[in-house]
C-alpha cells in the first residue's frame, strides 16, 4: 500500500514509513493512494468475531506486507487484551433504533486507547526491526497524553515526552500521565496554556536538525495509523446491526476530525453508511464550515467537554483532499489561505460532496447537561459530556425511520465526575483501575514556555539522540 501526501509535494511512502513519520515533510497528511475495499460478505463476516480478529481483517489491507499476518494477529490480541469488557466495544440500546457504542473500556477510559494501543506496538516493532530509536513528543489538553503514556510506557525503542499546561488539566487526566513509573516516560508541566504546549511542539518539529537528531515521531491523530485503527469499530458495530444488509448512521463527538474521518474511511471501504453526524460543542468551527462553506478558526472557549475544545481540526485537511477530487494544488492553496488570511472557502461542488455523507451539529453547554439528565432519568444511562453531545446531535439529525444510529461514547463518565454530577446529581462510580492511578505517586517537571529550555530538557534525556558528527 502506497501513501500520498494531501499537499502532493512529499514522496509517496509505504505503511511503515508513514507510521514512523506522522506529518509529511511538505506539511500535508498521508492518505492511502487508493482506498482498499471489503466485499459485502467480508463485512458480514465481522459480526460476532472477537474484536482483535475483526481488527486484523479491517487493518490488514492498509498495512500490506509490512507486518506478517501472524505477527499482526498477535499484536492486535495484545493491544485489546487490556480492555475491561469482554466484547471490547459493547453496543448498548438507549432508544428506538438508537445505540451507544462504548469506546471507554480501555486502560485510560477514553476511546483514544483503541488506536494508541495498536500504534505503540506497531511503532515499537518497526523501530526494533530497523534497530532504531525514536522520541515521541506530544502536547495534550486532556485524554491524548494519558492514552499515549499508557501505550508507550516501558517500550525499549521509544522515549515519550508529554507536555501539558500546568494546572489546566483535570486531576484524573493529570494523574493518568504522571503516575507512570517507567523511565522512558517524561511529563512536562508547562507554565502556560495548551496553545503554548502546541507551539513548543510545532517549534520542535520545525527545528529540522533537532527533529532528525531526536528521530521525532508524532502520535497525535494526524498519524495515519490512528485513523486506520479507528475504522475497525465502525465496521464491527455496523456488522452487528445488520450491515451490509442495512445502512447504519453514526454520531461522533468531534474535535480534531480524526475519529469521524475514520467513518469516512469505512464508507470508502464499502460499508453502507447512512450518515456521519459531526457533533461539536460551542467550539463549532466544523458546524460553521458545513453550514457556510467557510473554514475559519476563532478563539477557543473552555467547556465541560475539553477534548473537543479545539479551533484547528487538523484531520479536516484529509476530507478537503477527498472533496477536491484529490487535487493537491487546491489543498495547498486553501492551506496557504488558512495560514495567511485566517481561513479558506470550500467551492460549491466540494461542499455538496461533503454534505452527501456528513451533517454537522453544534450542541451548547445547556443542551449537553440536559441530555445527561434525560439519559440518566429516561434510559438509566450515565453519559459523559462528550458522549452526551453526540447523542443530542443524533437526536436532531437522524430520525428512527432512517434506520439504526450509533452514537460513540468516547469517555467514561467517571473521567468527568464534576460535570456529570452537576448535570444529573449522580456521581459516576470510579472503576477500580482508575482508583489505583488516583492514589499513586506523581512525577513531573515544571518548565516555562522557553523553547530552548524545553528542547534542552528533551535532548538531555532522549536515548534516540545521535552524537553530532
Ligand atoms: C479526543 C476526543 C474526542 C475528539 O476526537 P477527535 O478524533 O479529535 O475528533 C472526543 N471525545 C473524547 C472523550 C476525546 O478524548
Amino acid at each position: 500500500m502506497e501513501y500520498v501526501s494531501t499537499r502532493g509535494e512529499a514522496p509517496s511512502l509505504g505503511f511503515e514509513d508513514v507510521l514512523l513519520t506522522g506529518l509529511a515533510r511538505d506539511g500535508g497528511l498521508y492518505v492511502p493512494g487508493a482506498w482498499p475495499k471489503l466485499e459485502p460478505d467480508e463485512i458480514a463476516a465481522l459480526a460476532g468475531l472477537p474484536y482483535a480478529q475483526a481488527a486484523v481483517r479491517v487493518m490488514r489491507p492498509f498495512i500490506g506486507g509490512d507486518v506478517p499476518d501472524g505477527e499482526l494477529a498477535e499484536l492486535a490480541d495484545e493491544a485489546y487484551s487490556g480492555f475491561a469488557h469482554a466484547t471490547v466495544a459493547p453496543l448498548v440500546q438507549i432508544g428506538a433504533n438508537a445505540w451507544v457504542l462504548e469506546l471507554f473500556h480501555g486502560p485510560t477510559l477514553a476511546f483514544k486507547d483503541f488506536a494508541m494501543q495498536v500504534l505503540a506496538r506497531l511503532m515499537d516493532r518497526a523501530l526494533k526491526r530497523r534497530n532504531e530509536r525514536a522520541t515521541i513528543v506530544t502536547a495534550t489538553s486532556g485524554d491524548t497524553g494519558g492514552a499515549a503514556v499508557e501505550a508507550f510506557r516501558g517500550r525499549d525503542a521509544i522515549d515519550i515526552f508529554v507536555l501539558h499546561p500546568h494546572g489546566r488539566v483535570s486531576d484524573v487526566q493529570r494523574r493518568q500521565m504522571t503516575t507512570a513509573t517507567e523511565s522512558n516516560v517524561h511529563n512536562l508541566a508547562i507554565e502556560g496554556t495548551f496553545d503554548d504546549c502546541q507551539a513548543l511542539l510545532k517549534a520542535l518539529f520545525n527545528d529540522l536538525p533537532r527533529r532528525d537528531r531526536l528521530s521525532l515521531a508524532a502520535v497525535n491523530s494526524i498519524n495515519w495509523a490512528r485513523i486506520m485503527a479507528q475504522t475497525v469499530y465502525y465496521m464491527v458495530s455496523a456488522a452487528a446491526l445488520g450491515a451490509p444488509g442495512r445502512a447504519v448512521g453514526f454520531s461522533v463527538p468531534t474535535g480534531n476530525f480524526g475519529d469521524v474521518f475514520a467513518g469516512y474511511v469505512a464508507a470508502r471501504m464499502g460499508l453502507p453508511v447512512k450518515r456521519l453526524v459531526v457533533a461539536t460543542n460551542v467550539n463549532d468551527i466544523l458546524a460553521r464550515t458545513f453550514a457556510s462553506g467557510r473554514y475559519e478558526p476563532r478563539g477557543v472557549v473552555p467547556t465541560t467537554s475539553p477534548s473537543m475544545d479545539i479551533q484547528i481540526s487538523s484531520n479536516f485537511e484529509r476530507l478537503v483532499f477527498e472533496a477536491t477530487g484529490r487535487d493537491s494544488g487546491r489543498v495547498r492553496r486553501k492551506m496557504a489561505a488558512l495560514a495567511d488570511q485566517g481561513g479558506f472557502d470550500l467551492e460549491a461542488p466540494e461542499l455538496d460532496q461533503m454534505r452527501a455523507l456528513f451533517v454537522a451539529r453544534r450542541v451548547d453547554e445547556d443542551e449537553a447537561a440536559a441530555t445527561i439528565r434525560r439519559l440518566q432519568t429516561g434510559a438509566d444511562y450515565l453519559a459523559d459530556p462528550h458522549t452526551a453531545i453526540g447523542i443530542a446531535a443524533a437526536g436532531h439529525e437522524h430520525a428512527p425511520e432512517d434506520g439504526p444510529i450509533v452514537s460513540f461514547a468516547t469517555a467514561h463518565p467517571a473521567k468527568f465526575p464534576d460535570a456529570v454530577g452537576a448535570a444529573c446529581g449522580v456521581t459516576p462510580p470510579v472503576p477500580a483501575r482508575l482508583a489505583g492511578q488516583l492514589a499513586a505517586e506523581e512525577r513531573y517537571t515544571v518548565l516555562g514556555t522557553d523553547y530552548d529550555a524545553v528542547a534542552a530538557f528533551i535532548e538531555a534525556r532522549s536515548r534516540a539522540v545521535m552524537e553530532p558528527q
